[in-house]
């Protein structure tokens, strides 16, 4: 067979005349997109994201999987109109696949935990592997099982049957189990040696959760931290019957046994310069947090007797805490207000009476649901729509008065702020008063470096490499973000190293790379066909210690969940995440070409497609609603079985790619060979997995 000479982005190619400019592209080197299109089968055409240019005419656009080379050819397979073209053919895919790629529990995660990974594991009995497998994401398990407020249980899919799956729980779950079972938190090794030091300031959860990374990516990390122990607020704020001390321990401690050098008592600003560190360094972290307490802002609050509620949780947290009487008032609606209210129950041995202080309603409180009622069943009253004014001594005695408060009409905002209805002031003879309002940052350090900081104190950074405005020098954790959660410290901490390790290796620093994640909408948008077909079956319940021991103790209340049970509880996972996230082509082109699943709507029939899946046979599964309409199940059955199992139904927008009639697929010859789902570019046909459910 002779060969033809054509150009391709100016480079030459000899190719066999009758092939086409994407073999010939593939011989230069070039990666050009396909979808619909298999070697194995004819051109089919559909998908037109392997579109390229052709010049002399009108440049036009063709489809390179099925345009053949002509001899003095000019081609161009990449620029930006091509860029833009492909764009758009993967936007129009978009509007019209209905599915997950990830779940939306791990969407969720703002550590972005592969939640579904890590039940599978449970039920498979596999512990260190769910164990590895979370710590890929987040090296505290323990710590994050048992104080993290559950974004991800929030969506759970499995709600819309029953209840939301224990995501916490089970969590915790692997974490004590791993620990049970083999003594230690079973880490990876370090990185080979990379002669790269990096300083990181402050020792909770951001910033050991960078140091982590750092270490396994084999840079050398020194940690300074003004306190005498690990953990920041995990330790100093959240109480020991929440967090108990030795879970903490644990799982600090074993990121200094991966070599990373903690420096204790050592206040960055105070007893080192921050650009002494950030001179004798290769790259510099500022984990810090938000360490200011919010002051209450009434006359009295400087009086002896009056406590910021973090210095109290901190020198509850020291064994160290001050007598506070028998009767306390706690300032504030969130965690911390709750946290301030159950351990002074705790100090008093149940005998103190505690009262929260909230301006708002008890709707509008910021405090998680489930602390909320695990106070007030210890026995905390809380007292909604009601603020304090003043502040006065009275002999031993504090009087406080209060006053009712009643919501504004919504400003231009439609925010309704609370203010004190006139005449309702009374007063309210206390003994202590805990002001709990919430923490700030505090700009000084990035002052003394130099660095940008907001109205309210944090940190600037770019969001998604938490750079700050000077090379080499980042931010993460409630520094920068405003005080936050704990898990969301430890995935920005687990980002932040990602970019450092990118700075330090002189590479260009853009940051961990962002999957794209279609969606199949909101739990409350979703089809009811999605959610039937399965037996109810009770979320499993966490046990806890009892009633006396909680008010008279601080034993950590929640006692953890037994192995059969854990097997049961994650066996309810839906499975939602898509059996081809990892190798989904359309997946990975929209993240190529930033694909945006909103920006053509649905397709002008009016909707997108619907939910509708068929399991019916033993080998294959067909998910309609992830079909692109590409064709190649269909060609590869036709051409390759000659057979017809999947065939076009109706036209244009309503295009379908089914089984003839409407029928399943185990009606049909299918024979099960699986040529259609080695084509299929998305999840549209897929080898059936077993044990699950979507
Ligand atoms: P931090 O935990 O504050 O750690 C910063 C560290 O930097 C501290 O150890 C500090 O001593 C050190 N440091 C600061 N300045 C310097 C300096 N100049 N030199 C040296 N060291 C310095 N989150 C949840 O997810 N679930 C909960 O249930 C929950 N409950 C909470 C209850 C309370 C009472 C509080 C206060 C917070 C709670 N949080 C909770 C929030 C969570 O603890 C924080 O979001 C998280 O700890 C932030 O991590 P970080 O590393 O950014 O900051």
């Amino acid at each position: 067979m002779s060969l033809v000479t054509i150009t391709i982005n100016n480079q030459t190619i000899r190719i066999e005349e009758g092939s086409s400019i994407l073999q010939a592209a593939r011989q230069g080197g070039f990666d050009i997109p396909t979808l619909c299109h298999a070697d194995h089968l004819k051109p089919f055409t559909s998908c037109f994201i392997c579109a390229v240019k052709v010049h002399g005419g009108r440049d036009a656009l063709v489809p390179s999987c099925a345009a053949l080379v002509r001899e003095g050819m000019i081609v161009t397979v990449e620029d930006p109109e091509l860029e833009a073209s492909r764009r758009m053919a993967i936007n129009l895919l978009l509007s019209d696949h209905c599915g997950d790629c990830q779940s939306p529990c791990q969407n969720a995660c703002p550590s972005n935990i592969d939640i579904e990974g890590f039940l599978a594991l449970i039920r498979e009995g596999k512990i260190a592997e769910a164990a590895r497998l979370i710590r890929e994401q987040a090296p505290f398990p323990g710590i994050l099982g048992r104080i993290c407020p559950r974004p991800c249980e929030e969506v759970c899919r499995r709600q819309r049957v029953d209840e939301p799956i224990a995501i916490c729980s089970m969590k915790r779950y692997i974490a004590d189990a791993e620990l049970e079972h083999f003594g230690s938190p079973q880490l990876p090794r370090p990185g080979r040696p990379t002669g790269k030091r990096v300083a990181i300031v402050g020792a909770g959860p951001a910033g050991m959760s960078a140091a982590y990374y750092l270490r396994l990516a084999g840079h050398q990390v020194r940690v300074f931290e003004q306190r005498p122990a690990s953990g920041g607020m995990l330790r100093y704020g959240i109480p020991y019957y929440r967090l108990p001390e030795e879970t903490l321990k644990t799982e600090m401690d074993a990121v200094a046994a991966l070599g990373v050098e903690l420096c204790f008592g050592v206040t960055v600003g105070t007893h080192i310069a921050a650009k002494d560190l950030d001179q004798d360094f290769d790259a510099l972290i500022l984990g810090i947090g938000a360490q200011g307490a919010i002051p209450l802002g009434i006359p009295g609050e400087e009086l002896p007797g009056v406590w910021p509620g973090i210095g109290y949780l901190e020198a509850v947290a020291e064994r160290n805490p001050p007598a506070l009487g028998d009767r306390v008032v706690v300032v504030g609606g969130g965690n911390t207000a709750i946290d301030c209210a159950r351990t002074v129950l705790r100090q008093g041995k149940g005998r103190t009476q505690v009262t929260i202080l909230y301006r708002r309603g008890r709707e509008e409180m910021p405090a998680q649901d489930a602390e909320i009622a695990e106070a007030l069943h210890e026995g905390v009253t809380i007292a909604y729509r009601t603020a304090p004014m003043e502040i006065l001594q009275e002999g031993e005695d504090l009087i406080i008065t209060l006053s009712r408060m009643e919501l504004t009409a919504p400003d231009a905002s439609g925010r309704r702020s609370p203010v004190p209805v006139p005449g309702s002031a009374y007063p309210m003879r206390v003994s202590a008063v805990l002001a709990a309002l919430g923490q700030q940052a505090l700009p000084d350090l990035a002052r003394d470096l130099g660095i940008e900081t907001t109205r309210s104190g944090t940190i600037k950074v770019d969001p998604r490499t938490f750079q700050t405005g000077r090379p080499g020098i980042f931010a993460c954790g409630d520094c920068q973000s405003g005080a936050a959660t704990a898990v969301q410290a430890v995935g920005n901490g687990r980002k932040t190293a990602y970019s450092v390790d990118q700075y330090l290796s002189g590479l260009p620093v853009t940051g961990e790379p962002v999957l794209f994640n279609s969606s199949m909408g909101p739990l409350k948008d979703l089809s009811t066909e999605l959610f039937t077909g399965y037996t109810q079956a009770k979320r499993v319940g966490m046990p806890v210690i009892s009633d006396e021991e909680r008010r008279t103790t601080d034993k950590e209340v929640e006692t953890g969940v037994e192995p059969a049970l854990a097997v049961k509880e994650a066996a309810r996972c839906l499975s939602c995440g898509c059996d081809a996230q990892k190798d989904c082509k359309l997946r990975r082109y929209a993240a190529r070409y930033q694909g945006d699943q909103g920006r053509f709507g649905p397709p002008a029939s009016g909707g997108r497609r619907g939910y509708r899946l068929d399991k019916s046979h033993e080998k294959i599964k067909l998910e309609v609603h992830k079909c692109i309409n590409c064709g190649a199940c269909v060609r590869a059955c036709a051409e390759i079985k000659g057979l017809n199992v999947l065939t076009y139904i109706n036209r244009g927008f309503t295009t379908r790619i089914h089984v003839p009639f409407g029928r399943s697929l185990v009606d049909t010859a299918c024979d099960g060979c699986g040529e259609c789902t080695k084509v299929c570019p998305t999840a549209g046909i897929m080898p059936q997995r077993t044990g699950t459910a979507i």
